[in-house]
């Protein structure tokens, strides 16, 4: 039986970046800690809360023992640490805890000694660093709060707080992006010596402010210097190479690692082993079932605090056509790759017909029963799974 994760989603911004449009709220202060309070007795309560709202778990469920946590955002690490501390308090008291890696995601400007201490004292052992370039100019048109220094000031505190993990993200496509100013990020990047990297193409939701503007025109958010597509496939291939030369293992189509650093809690998304999302618009997977909270703070913590419902917005039992698609969809995104006869057997079908298309388009390759995203097609993957699903 698989291990469980627990996702804590922490939705509040200090400012709204312009790319975003995030179900997450710039709001004051006062609202953390009722959050935080709604969020603890959701995960004491999840099972009665569980089955009033129609999720049915397995009785082996109450057993599974939890060895990751992941508490992203908006910005967790706005929060006082004595909140995120009774947050994680929660999770030992109610579940089988084995940690072996607790995530915080947190913003360059938000880290201070006595905060990155407390987080290490809660049991946080990993940092995922929102630092999305080392270019203040591309900083500051993209809306972030942080400057460069921000980064070189947070790095050495984490370190000297005991923080052996580090993850730092990177945005591939953020306006006046240059295929020099991309290498300088890189390097600086490499020469910080993180354990962990993602590098994420930047997609612009409509609903953004950026994303109106793409739309309607105007000049505020840099919308006209909005890198290319081919650009961002460059800078893909880029990031690739410079984090491959620097001893990172490029193991998902986002993500890098050094050796037996790759991203424990991650890997049970795209493995479909399960996990519970506690908070506003958390979702979750039991294995048959999967589940999201609605999105809106205030209503969750009403509903939650207030009503002692869970104020679940989706709920669905995955069907067999279900499973098998993400089996490859999610499968695909490794690249170790899928293995085709262990999903045929399980899933009792034939693929060979989906595949050799797919190979003939040079979007897959085949090595005996394992298939895998073509080298050089990653940053297109979307293409080849609409193929495979369709
Ligand atoms: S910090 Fe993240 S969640 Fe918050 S506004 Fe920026 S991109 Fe969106």
């Amino acid at each position: 039986m698989p291990n469980l994760g627990i996702y804590i989603q922490v939705p509040f911004c200090q400012t709204r970046c312009t790319y975003c449009n995030f179900h997450t709220g710039v709001v004051s202060s006062g609202r953390f800690a009722p959050y935080a309070e709604a969020v603890s007795r959701e995960i004491a309560g999840h099972r009665s809360l569980y089955d009033a709202a129609g999720v049915r778990l397995s009785l082996e469920s109450d057993s599974r023992v939890v060895d990751t946590v992941y508490i992203g955002g908006g910005t967790p690490s706005l929060l006082d640490p004595m909140l995120l501390r009774s947050m994680v308090a929660a999770i030992r008291a109610t579940f089988p805890c084995q940690w072996r890696e607790v995530t915080l995601e947190a913003d360059p400007e938000t880290i201070t000694p006595e905060k990155a201490s407390a987080w290490a004292a809660a049991g946080v052992n990993r940092i995922s660093f929102g630092v999305q370039s080392f270019v203040d100019s591309e900083l500051a048109a993209a809306g972030r709060m942080h400057r460069r220094d921000d980064v070189y000031r947070a790095v050495p505190i984490l370190r000297d707080a005991g923080i052996a993990n580090i993850s730092f993200d990177l945005i591939a496509g953020l306006p006046h992006q240059t295929g020099e100013s991309w290498g300088h990020s890189l390097a600086e990047l490499v020469s910080l010596e993180p354990e962990h990297v993602s590098v994420y193409l930047l997609e612009v939701d409509e609903g953004s402010r950026l994303g109106k503007e793409v739309l309607t025109g105007g000049s505020r958010y840099s919308a006209t210097a909005l890198p290319s597509d081919d650009d961002m496939a460059a800078f893909y291939e880029a990031a690739g190479e410079a984090l491959a030369k620097a001893g990172y293992h490029h193991y998902e189509i986002s993500n890098w690692a050094k050796p037996g650093f790759e991203s424990a809690h991650n890997l049970k998304y795209w493995r479909r082993e399960p996990y519970f999302g506690f908070g506003a618009g958390a979702h979750s997977f039991s294995g048959s079932q999967r589940w999201a909270n609605a999105h809106d703070a205030a209503a969750y913590v009403h509903s939650i605090s207030g009503a002692n419902r869970l104020p679940i917005e989706q709920l669905e039992s995955v069907t067999n056509t279900q499973a098998l698609d993400e089996e490859l969809f999610l499968g695909l995104r490794q690249l170790d790759g899928v293995d085709l006869k262990k999903i045929e057997r399980a899933y009792g079908v034939e693929l060979h017909g989906k595949i050799v298309p797919l190979e003939a388009a040079g979007l897959i390759e085949r090595d005996g029963d394992t298939i895998r995203l073509a080298p050089g097609k990653l940053s297109i993957s979307n293409e080849a799974f609409v193929h495979l699903l369709g």
